[in-house]
């Protein structure tokens, strides 16, 4: 007898324990999918992790209900990275399992399916598919729980599972979605046949004329094609399905479903790739020389300089050594654009893996990595929980990208510091790519921690923009700035539209409406504390410091100007698009921001359609900073810089760097050099001087010392504690009680409880506690301290119904 643990996918802690009915023992292993029950009437798709003789049987266990797969759908290196993921990210098992699978491998209860009315079997349907299939609707999406009553088929779940494999089923997240058959029919010979009994065969079918033809046909085709589709070999012997149905019956040919990938790639064409040039040369001969003694590297190249080459050579010299590559972009920056480039050098060999997907085909990309079928992955962050058997290299583009950290749900993990310990796991090297480093990865660099290669040269030697600070503050004084367009960027707008150049508007999209800004001097408050910006509650009227919780009363006068100027900041996409329609009524205006690119399609749509030139002016949002390549933009604006300094975060002015430069590369790329236009009113921030004379080095240095001082990474690693109540007062005994706790372990390290900007989502009350913890403190010993403390201070009956969860390194 043998019992086997298995991972919900839900979020309990730990495993649960099922015995093995005794015709699964050979068959099942740790990364098997099966169905079990959990609770009175819920089935589930569990993933086994163990399988094991017990010390001692114990009574009420269930028994395994079903198995799904022949073969383990994960791996035993996954489930060690998924034990990682837990135990790092404190959160558990079961919810990295739901992040980690597609849900078309996630059948369960819940599940909603719809019958595909457009289903065609090959072969007649078995009696419990059948009764399924007939209990399903197929105008309407049901609950698996719903057709097991219908159909009286108890365990349902393995039953839709086999109709959704061969397209009979469709699951509730595809329904939306265009879905097309997995397979196509194709044709081979019933058995192998020898030479001779081929010739035999040929021969007994002189007197049928055209059955002969189609064998020979056949024949001829299978030289030089492995596959031979029906539709094809008829079309090729000129002869009708009834003379194949005919040699059918025969028991010469029969007709098998062929699995197909949706869209037909080819093999892509390796040669096809640019070769480098010298400067790209030099760095990737440095990369390799690098990750000779180095794990992981980083390429510090400026905006243009031809990264994405670079990755193609390293991920072809790892294809022709039969590894596999893992290719990660943020999940906006994953447009047509890079998927193309790539998809003409690799074909089939690449899978695009993201979110946006529809499920089905992340199912079958799974699938194909199971099987070896395909070895280089562009995908985003998720990307990093598909099952490779021998990676043997990641590249993490933009690697200074705060979206790579999942925010919602649990597993809260950082994609980019995930994959360093995924590669570590397959003894894989890891390339961190990016023309403005973050500080963590830059620090680490500089502490030899990671190798450093540079690239300091634009492809095709473009100069770097050329950017122009205006001093709204100034302008504004004078008078002479009524829009949020100054007369500087105004006129340089209209000279490049005269020349039939384009322009991208940028607008920082967060901060809005929860700082306060002097109208006249542009004065903001701060914490005294804590270095940041003050966030406005409105409901209250108070400023409140996002990090150490001290209030502040809102100033009735500037105590910069003393004039009563103080006002909420505000100036969305929509309204500049409004205002620069006034100002150049002649110009097509594109906007790209949360708004207007609701779908994937619609956020193409406005890349290809500016860069085909079908609009002059682009005004966006952090979205147009993202690696797109456009030829003919001359004039970058950045509109206020200011929102991005302000912005009350640790974090702000890395952003701020960060973007500033990102946006700035977006202009003049190949033909001349570009214009950046930067409205501010701190034109001596240090921020925008770096910005201006592109100095990376002079903006690490003082980040870094600030962040030294103020005790944030990389000097210190941040856990943050979030916990959710219905009723404010328990929720406040709570974190108070639970911070108290927390203090008799990390002492100073402990800041709060505070009540964060939004204190209130869904009718839940929010409080977080923030640890500021040492590097030198072991992990493993923090999040037992961490989950000990939670214990003592909240598991009691007053606190069962508050909900807490850990962001470990929030961004
Ligand atoms: P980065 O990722 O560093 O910003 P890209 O890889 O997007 O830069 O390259 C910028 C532009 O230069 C792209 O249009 C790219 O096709 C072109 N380019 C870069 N390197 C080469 C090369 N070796 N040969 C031809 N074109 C190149
Ligand atoms: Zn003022
Ligand atoms: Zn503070």
């Amino acid at each position: 007898m043998l019992y086997a643990d298995v991972i919900l996918p839900l979020s309990l802690q730990g495993v649960y324990t099922y015995s093995v009915p005794a015709d699964m023992e050979t068959s099942l292993s740790a990364g098997s999918r099966v169905i079990v029950q959990f609770g009175k009437k819920k089935f589930y798709t569990a993933i086994i992790s163990k399988v094991y003789q017990p010390d001692e049987f114990k009574d009420n266990i269930k028994e395994i209900t079903s198995l799904l797969d022949p073969h383990p759908i994960v791996t035993p290196l996954q489930l060690k990275f998924w034990e990682w993921i837990s135990s790092y990210y404190i959160c558990t098992l079961g919810d990295v399992f739901k992040a980690a699978l597609p849900s078309a491998l996630k059948l369960e209860s819940e599940t909603y399916v719809i019958a595909n009315p457009d289903f065609q079997s090959d072969e007649p349907l078995k009696p419990a598919q059948q009764k399924a299939y007939l209990s399903l609707s197929s105008t309407k999406a049901q609950k698996i729980s719903e057709v097991a009553k219908i159909s009286g088929i108890a365990n349902v779940v393995p039953v839709i599972k086999s109709l959704v494999d061969i397209g009979a089923a469709i699951l509730s997240e595809d329904i939306n979605n265009t879905y097309s058959a997995k397979t196509i029919s194709a044709i081979r010979l019933a058995k192998q046949f020898s030479e001779v009994e081929l010739r035999e065969i040929h021969e007994s079918l002189s007197r049928a004329k055209k059955q002969q033809a189609l064998l020979e046909t056949y024949l001829r085709l299978h030289k030089v094609n492995k596959v031979i589709l029906k539709k094809s070999l008829l079309e090729e012997a000129k002869v009708s399905e009834g003379v194949l149905k005919e040699l059918i019956d025969k028991g010469i040919f029969e007709i098998f479903g062929h699995e197909v990938n949706r869209i037909d790639y080819g093999q892509g064409d390796m040669e096809s790739a640019y070769n480098l040039n010298t400067y790209q040369q030099e760095a990737y001969q440095s990369i390799q020389k690098s990750f000779l003694e180095k794990d992981i590297t980083l390429l510090f190249g400026v905006t243009s300089s031809g990264k994405t080459e670079i990755y193609i050579q390293l991920i072809k010299d790892i294809l022709s050594s039969g590894g596999q590559a893992l290719y990660l972009l943020p999940e906006i920056a994953l447009t047509t654009q890079i998927t193309e480039r790539l998809r003409r050098v690799f074909g089939d060999r690449l899978a695009v893996y993201h979110s946006k997907f529809n499920d089905n085909e992340r199912a079958e990309i799974w699938n194909k990595l199971l099987k070896g079928e395909c070895n280089v992955v562009l995908g985003a962050r998720s990307a990093i929980f598909l099952p490779f058997n021998n990676l043997k290299l990641i590249i993490v583009d933009e690697e200074h990208e705060g979206s790579y950290k999942q925010q919602d749900p649990a597993p809260r993990y950082h994609a980019r510091n995930a994959a360093t310990v995924l590669a570590s796991m397959f003894n894989a090297k890891t390339l961190l790519g990016t023309a403005t480093p973050s500080i963590e990865t830059y620090y680490n660099a500089l502490a030899g921690k990671y190798g450093l290669v540079r690239l300091t040269k634009r492809y095709d030697d473009i100069k770097l923009p050329h950017i122009e600070i205006i001093n709204t503050k100034d302008l504004r004084r004078r008078k002479i700035m009524k829009s949020i367009l100054s007369p500087p960027l105004s006129e340089h707008i209209q000279n490049a539209l005269g020349k039939g150049e384009q322009v991208i508007l940028f607008q920082n999209r967060r901060g809005f409406a929860s700082m306060l800004e002097c109208k006249t001097c542009s004065w903001t408050p701060r914490c005294t504390h804590c270095d940041v910006s003050l966030t406005y509650h409105k409901g209250q009227r108070l400023m409140v410091c996002h990090y150490c919780g001290a209030t502040y009363a809102v100033p009735t006068t500037c105590p910069e100007c003393e004039t009563p100027t103080l006002d909420v900041l505000g100036y969305g996409t929509e309204r500049i698009e409004e205002e620069v329609k006034e100002r150049f009524p002649e110009a097509i205006i594109a906007r790209m921001d949360m708004d207007t690119t609701r779908s994937r399609r619609s956020y193409e749509r406005i890349i290809s359609d500016f860069a085909a030139g079908k609009a002059n002016i682009l005004i966006g949002t952090q979205m147009v900073s993202k690696g797109l390549d456009f030829d003919n933009v001359s004039v970058v604006g950045i509109l206020n810089a200011d929102n991005m300094l302000n912005y009350p975060d640790f974090r702000a002015h890395e952003r701020a760097f960060q973007l500033m430069t990102q946006v700035s590369g977006r202009a003049g790329r190949k033909n001349k050099q570009g214009l950046v236009v930067l409205q501010t009113s701190h034109p001596g921030h240090p921020i925008i001087t770096d910005v201006k004379e592109n100095n990376y080095e002079s903006f690490y240095m003082m980040q870094a010392e600030e962040r030294n001082m103020f005790r944030y990474p990389p000097f210190y690693r941040l856990t943050s504690i979030v916990i959710k109540g219905k009723d404010e007062h328990t929720l406040d005994a709570a974190a108070r009680l639970f911070a108290q706790s927390l203090r008799q372990s990390f002492g100073e390290r402990v800041y709060g409880p505070i009540k964060p900007p939004v204190s209130r989502v869904q009718s839940l009350y929010i409080r977080k506690i923030l640890l500021k913890l040492e590097n030198r403190l072991p992990i493993q010993k923090v999040r037992d301290a961490l989950l000990y403390h939670q214990h003592v201070a909240l598991d009691t009956p007053d606190y069962r119904s508050l909900y807490v969860y850990y962001d470990v390194d929030p961004v």
